[in-house]
């Protein structure tokens, strides 16, 4: 892990993107300034291997990374990593043309990047993917629509998880490099209540999209299983990301409750108002650690499943259950919009559903420790 990298990380995340961040829960959009802001900073390519022009980082450096940037706004912090984690992506699986030919641009956040698995009729459920790729004399062409897709609404490229035999065919399913610009191609934005514009959330339809051979990146059969080895990682920097968020608003309650006053005295000199704050420093602690555990294993490439698993469930949780709890001790001052309380509770939302939904997990928790008990 390298300090000086972090460093620049947290001086971004204060400076840059906490001043932005009140305007995109408001609605407003991230400009390409602060995408290629990210670039210089070598965010975009943290753990792509320095010959191809990243930092050649290690994943705990990854994690501590997404933590910082989560705990300023979950939602670009999402984004940065998507682009990451394709360019990444390419690095490792696709070092020749087709990896020069994008690499440079998505480390310097001139073109960003997404992964798209989930479509309207499925989501927890991948195996059931019903995007088609039919193979031609030259490549691929590929039908389907991919929905509910961080940086969907912007990406330049997209790999696209498809199915190339029958639906439900887990060993049919293959992933594809699309460039989104490309005819036939139709996006769309998702707005909700819950912000995220930063997240950049959007979807799209193939019509009839012609791709070349070497667009394949991972052949049917490898493709189910290189997902479910990715998602330790992304489960890990997950939990990261919601103790980043946690944190923040811990320490932000915190200095309110030496400030304010009421009925004579600090919030934090009220009984009951310190003992909510503490509740959430403790849960913050456990999940912490829990996470670090975790971290360590994907780190060392170890198995993970579990511990990824459970430390996404611990913080989602923590996060999800501490940050209301939090927003209440702010009084009305916390729903102002510079204020992080609104964005980190939709996030955490959010994040009990990306890179598997809680309730999913947690079974596989249950399967994992009964297999291994005695
Ligand atoms: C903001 C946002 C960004 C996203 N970004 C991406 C992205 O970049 N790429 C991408 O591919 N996808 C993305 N997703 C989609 C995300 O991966 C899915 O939301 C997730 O897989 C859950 O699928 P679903 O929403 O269709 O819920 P469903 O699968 O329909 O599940 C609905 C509910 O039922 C529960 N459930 C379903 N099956 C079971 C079961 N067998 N056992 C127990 N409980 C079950 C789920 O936990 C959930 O609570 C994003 C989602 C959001 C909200």
């Amino acid at each position: 892990m390298t300090q000086a990298f972090l460093d620049q990380v947290e001086a971004f995340a204060e400076k840059t993107i906490v001043p932005a961040a009140s305007g995109w829960s408001m609605g407003a959009v991230p400009d390409g300034k602060i995408y290629e802001k990210a670039g210089q900073i070598g965010i975009l390519g943290m753990q792509v291997p320095q010959t191809f022009g990243g930092q050649g980082l290690d994943f705990t450096s990854r994690a501590e990374a997404c933590r910082i940037l989560a705990g300023a706004d979950f939602g670009f912090a999402m984004s940065l990593i998507n682009t990451h984690n394709v360019a990444l992506r390419l690095s490792e699986i696709a070092p020749g043309a087709l990896c020069q030919r994008y690499i440079s641009d998505l480390l310097s956040g001139k073109i960003s990047a997404c992964t798209a698995l989930t479509e309207p009729g499925t989501g927890s459920d991948f195996a059931a993917v019903t995007t088609r790729a039919t193979q031609t004399a030259t490549g691929w062409v590929l039908n389907g629509e991919k929905t509910w897709i961080i940086n969907g609404r912007h990406a330049t490229l997209s790999i696209v998880y498809a199915q190339c035999a029958a639906v439900g065919d887990v060993d049919g399913i293959g992933a594809f490099l699309v460039d989104l610009n490309a005819p036939n191609i139709t996006r769309y934005a998702i707005d909700s209540s819950f912000g995220q514009t930063s997240m950049g959330t959007g979807g799209f339809i193939l019509r009839d999209v012609e791709v070349t051979q070497d667009a394949m990146l991972i052949a049917p059969a490898t493709a189910f299983k290189a997902i479910l080895t990715e998602i330790n990682a992304a489960r890990t920097y997950v939990a990261a990301m919601c103790n980043g968020m946690l944190a923040r608003a811990t320490r932000d309650a915190a200095t309110y409750g030496a400030r304010r006053h009421s009925f004579g005295k600090p919030l934090n000199a009220i009984t009951s108002w310190q003992a909510s704050l503490s509740a959430a420093e403790t849960a913050l602690k456990a999940s912490q650690a829990r996470t670090a555990q975790a971290t360590d294993l994907v780190n060392t490439g170890e198995d993970a499943q579990l511990l990824a698993a459970q430390a996404k469930i611990d913080a989602v949780t923590a996060a999800q259950t501490h940050l209301p709890e939090l927003l209440q001790l702010m009084g009305a001052e916390g729903l102002r919009s510079e204020h992080v309380f609104c964005r980190h509770i939709a996030a955490a939302q959010i994040a009990g559903f990306t890179d598997g939904a809680t309730n999913i997990l947690k079974d596989r928790v249950d399967r994992l420790i009964t297999q291994k008990g005695p």
